[in-house]
C-alpha cells in the first residue's frame, strides 16, 4: 500500500498512465517467480517457441560458444520478434558496449511496408546476427579512421536478448571492418575462450574427461549513493562531473558507523523494492541489498553468473538504478568518490571458475585428487596476480577511482592477495616440506592428503585486501563503482589462462605427473609468495614493505597505471592468448588516458565556473551585507565596536582574494593543458599540475563555506546531501 502511495505521489504522468502503472505493478507484485525473467528471451521462452531442432542447435551454440548456423537465424529472429511484439516491443536494437564504458544502442523499428500499403512487423535473421551502426563518434583510439565510420555489431547468443521499454535489445559485440574489437565484450569473450582452453588442458591431466567447458563465474557487488533530486539539480558539480568538487565537512559524517547495515529509510526502501522488480523482470538475480558505511550509501549484490552475462547485467543494473531513482525523486550516484571525507563506492568482483558439469573449481574438493587440482588452480591465480599485477591495476584505473584507492577506505593501489592463515599455512608447508599442523601433523603429499575445508569465516576477515580468497572464490575489490567489470575480468581471465598454459605445457610432457606436479606447485609458491599478504593493507608500513622489500608495484594514479598496457611482457601475454592485438591495446591506452584527461579537465572547468558564478558572489554579498550591518550600527551609535563584523569581513575578504587568486592559477594551468597535444604528457601534466591546483582551490572555498551564513551559500552542502533522503 505504502508502495502505491509513493508511486502515485511521485509520478508526474497522467492519471491514466499512473493507473496503468499501478495495475501493472499490482500484477507484478503477485509473485516473483511468475514475473522473474518475463522480459528476457531465455531458455524457457526459446524452448516454448522454437522447433526442437532449432532450439537444440541454438543451445549447442550457447553452451559451447560456437557460431550460430546462419540457416537457423531466420527462425530464431522470427520467434524472437513475435515474442517481443507480444510483449509490447516496437523496435529492436543491437545493444553493445563501446569503449566509453557505458552501453550504446541505435533503435530500428520492426515495421516493414506490406503490399496493401499497411505495415507488417518484420525481423530477419540477418538483422539479428549483424548490425551496422554508424559509429563514427564512438572512440576507437585510432583503430578506425573516421572516413571508415562503420563498424559492425555481431550477436552474442550466449547473452539473452531482453526487452527494455519498447525495445528488443540484442546483446552484441562491436568490431571495425578490419575485425578489431571496438568494444569491451569482444576481448571479454576472447579471454573466456583462452581460459576455457587452458583450463580444459589442466582438467584432462587430472583425468577429468567429462567437462566440456570451463567458464569464469562473476558476482559483482555494486555500491552507490542516493541523493535527493532537487538538491542534486542545484549543484553543477554533481550534474557535470558526478561528484562534489566543493563541500565542507558536515558536523556528522560516517564516524558513528550507524548507517552500515542500519534500518533502510522508507524512501530508499521503496526505491530498492522497485529496483528489484525491474531487475527481476530482466532476469537479473538481484539478491542482497543493504546500507553501506557512508551515510546515503547502499549496496546491491546479484547472484553470480557467467562473466559475460554478469558484465551485461551489471551494465543494465547501473542503468536501471539511475532510471528508477528518477521515478522516486532521487539521483543514484555511481561515481567512485562523490563526497570527500566519507567512503567512496567500489564494486567487488567475486570471481571463480565453474565447469559445465556444475563444479566450482576453486572450492577445495572431497578427494585428494580434487585437492591437488584445486591447489594447482590456486597457484595459477597466485602467479597470475603476481605476474600481471600491473595489468590488473590498469584495468580498474580511472580518474574517479584514483580518489579511492589508497585512501584508507578502499584497497591500496598496491595489488596483493589475501589467502587467510589456514591456506597460507598449507602453502608454506608444501613449499618447505614441513608438516602442516592442520592435517594431523603430517607433511602434505599432493594427491594423497585431503585438505581442510576453508570456510568463509577463516578466509574473509580482511577487508583491506585488494584480492582476497573467500573460501571458494576470489574477490577483486579494486574496481570502482562506475567501472564496467569487463576490463578487470578480461585481464584476470587472460592472466590465469597464461599461468595454466605454462603448467599444462610442463605437465603434459612429464613422465611422472605426481612428482612433477608437486615440484611445480612448490616452485610457484616460492617464486610468487611475495604477492600474498594477510595483514592490514591500510598500514603505512605495508606500502613500504610491498614496494621496497617485495618489489610490488605501487601505481598510484591512472597515468602511472596505464603505462602497463604497453609493457612488452604484458602485451606479449595478451596477444599470445589472443585477447587483444597490439593495435587494440594501443587504442585502449589512448582511449583510457583521453577519458582521464577529459574527465579532470571538465572538473577543473566546473570548479572555475562555480567559483566565479556562485561561490565568490555569495561570499562577497555576505561580506557586503555584514559590512553594511556594521555601518548601520555605527550610524546608530559611534561607540559600538563591531568587532564581530570587522573580524568576519576581514576574514571573508582575505578568503575571497585567496579563492580568486587560486582560480586564476587553476585557469592558467587548464589553458596550458590545452596546448599539450600528446595524450601521455597531458595525463602527466594533469597529475602533477592540475589536480594539486584543484585541491588548493577547494580548500579555500570549503573554508569560505564554513564562514558563510547558510542562507547565502548558493547550493546544498554535504549535510543536506548526505542526510537529506528520509
Ligand atoms: P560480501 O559483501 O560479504 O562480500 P555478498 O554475499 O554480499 O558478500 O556477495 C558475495 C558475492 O559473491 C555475490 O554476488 C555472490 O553471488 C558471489 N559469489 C558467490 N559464489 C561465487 C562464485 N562461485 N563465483 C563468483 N561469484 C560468487
Ligand atoms: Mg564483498
Amino acid at each position: 500500500m505504502r508502495h502505491r502511495e509513493t508511486k502515485t505521489s511521485q509520478s508526474k504522468c497522467s492519471g491514466v498512465f499512473v493507473s496503468f502503472f499501478i495495475l501493472e505493478r499490482v500484477i507484478f507484485m503477485k509473485s516473483v517467480p511468475d514475473y522473474f525473467g518475463s522480459k528476457v528471451f531465455d531458455n524457457r521462452v526459446m524452448k516454448a517457441r522454437l522447433s526442437p531442432d532449432v532450439y537444440n542447435s541454438l543451445k549447442q551454440t550457447i553452451k559451447q560458444g560456437k557460431k550460430l548456423d546462419s540457416g537457423l537465424a531466420d527462425s530464431v529472429a522470427s520467434a524472437m520478434k513475435d515474442w517481443a511484439v507480444e510483449n509490447g516491443a516496437t523496435h529492436f536494437t543491437h545493444w553493445f558496449q563501446p569503449l566509453t564504458g557505458i552501453t550504446a544502442e541505435k533503435h530500428d523499428s520492426f515495421i516493414a511496408p506490406a503490399p496493401d500499403g499497411r505495415v507488417i512487423m518484420d525481423f530477419s535473421g540477418k538483422e539479428l546476427i549483424k548490425g551496422e551502426p554508424d559509429a563514427s563518434s564512438f572512440p576507437s583510439g585510432g583503430l578506425r579512421a573516421t572516413f571508415e565510420a562503420r563498424g559492425y555489431t555481431a550477436w552474442d547468443p550466449t547473452s539473452f536478448a531482453f526487452i527494455k521499454g519498447k525495445t528488443l535489445c540484442i546483446p552484441t559485440a562491436f568490431c571495425s571492418y578490419g575485425g578489431e574489437a571496438l568494444d569491451k565484450k569482444t576481448p571479454l569473450l576472447r579471454s573466456m575462450e583462452a581460459l576455457n582452453k587452458q583450463a580444459l588442458r589442466i582438467l584432462r591431466l587430472f583425468g577429468n574427461d567429462s567437462v566440456k567447458r570451463v567458464v569464469p563465474s562473476v558476482g559483482p557487488e555494486q555500491e552507490y549513493f542516493l541523493v535527493d533530486r532537487e538538491m542534486y539539480e542545484k549543484r553543477k558539480d554533481l550534474i557535470y562531473t558526478g561528484r562534489t568538487l566543493f563541500g565542507a565537512k558536515p558536523p556528522k559524517g560516517q564516524e558513528m558507523d550507524d548507517h552500515y547495515f542500519g534500518a533502510i529509510k522508507p524512501r530508499v526502501a521503496a526505491y530498492m523494492e522497485e529496483l528489484n522488480e525491474e531487475l527481476w523482470k530482466l532476469g537479473i538475480l538481484a539478491k542482497t541489498e543493504h546500507n553501506e558505511v557512508a551515510p546515503a550509501q547502499h549496496e546491491l549484490a546479484p547472484i553470480y553468473t557467467t562473466s559475460n552475462l554478469a558484465t551485461d547485467q551489471n551494465q543494465l543494473t547501473m542503468e536501471i538504478m539511475q532510471k528508477v531513482a528518477a521515478r522516486h525523486g532521487l539521483v543514484c550516484l555511481l561515481h567512485e568518490k562523490p563526497f570527500a571525507g566519507v567512503n567512496g563506492s567500489g564494486k567487488h568482483n567475486n570471481w571463480s571458475l565453474s565447469t559445465d558439469t556444475g563444479v566450482n573449481l576453486l572450492s577445495p574438493g572431497d578427494t585428494p585428487y580434487e585437492n591437488a587440482q584445486f591447489l594447482l588452480l590456486l597457484c595459477a591465480v597466485i602467479q597470475a596476480v603476481d605476474d600481471y599485477q600491473g595489468l590488473l591495476r590498469a584495468s580498474i584505473a580511472t580518474a574517479g577511482n584514483d580518489h579511492r584507492l589508497g585512501a584508507n577506505e578502499a584497497p591500496p593501489a598496491v595489488v596483493s592477495m589475501f589467502l587467510g592463515q589456514e591456506l597460507t599455512g598449507v602453502l608454506e608447508a608444501i613449499e618447505t616440506d614441513k608438516p602442516y599442523f592442520g592435517i594431523e601433523k603430517r607433511k602434505i603429499k599432493l594427491g594423497v592428503d585431503i585438505l581442510p575445508r576453508f570456510v568463509r569465516d577463516t578466509t574473509d576477515r580482511n577487508r583491506t585486501s585488494p584480492f582476497a580468497f573467500t573460501g571458494n572464490k576470489f574477490e577483486f575489490r579494486m574496481l570502482g563503482s562506475s567501472n564496467s567489470i569487463a576490463c578487470a575480468n578480461i585481464m584476470l581471465n587472460a592472466a590465469v589462462a597464461e599461468s595454466l598454459k605454462m603448467y599444462a605445457d610442463i605437465l603434459e610432457d612429464s613422465p611422472d605427473f605426481k612428482t612433477e606436479l608437486h615440484e611445480l606447485i612448490k616452485t610457484v609458491i616460492r617464486s610468487h609468495k611475495r604477492i600474498i599478504f594477510n595483514g592490514n593493507g591500510y598500514d603505512e608500513s605495508w606500502i613500504d614493505e610491498a614496494t621496497n622489500k617485495r618489489g610490488l608495484l605501487n601505481l598510484r594514479t591512472t597515468p602511472d597505471a596505464m603505462a602497463e598496457l604497453l609493457k612488452k611482457k604484458n602485451m606479449d601475454m595478451l596477444t599470445s592468448q589472443g585477447v587483444f592485438s597490439e593495435a587494440e591495446l594501443r587504442s585502449r591506452y589512448e582511449i583510457m588516458l583521453d577519458n582521464y584527461c577529459k574527465t579532470v579537465c571538465i572538473e577543473a572547468q566546473t570548479m572555475s565556473d562555480m567559483v566565479r558564478k556562485q561561490i565568490l558572489p555569495a561570499v562577497e554579498s555576505y561580506a557586503a551585507d555584514t559590512a553594511a550591518a556594521a555601518s548601520a550600527k555605527k550610524l546608530l551609535d559611534e561607540d559600538i565596536s563591531c568587532c564581530y563584523e570587522r573580524k568576519l569581513v576581514r576574514k571573508l575578504s582575505s578568503l575571497v582574494d585567496c579563492i580568486d587568486e587560486r582560480t586564476d592559477s587553476l585557469d592558467a594551468v587548464t589553458a596550458k593543458l590545452k596546448t599539450i597535444s600528446d595524450i601521455t604528457k597531458q595525463a602527466m601534466f594533469i597529475r602533477d599540475e592540475l589536480l594539486p591546483k584543484m585541491s588548493q582551490l577547494r580548500a579555500a572555498a570549503d573554508e569560505a563555506e564554513i564562514m558563510t551564513a547558510e542562507t547565502y551559500w548558493p547550493f546544498p552542502g554535504y549535510g543536506d546531501l548526505l542526510f537529506g533522503v528520509k
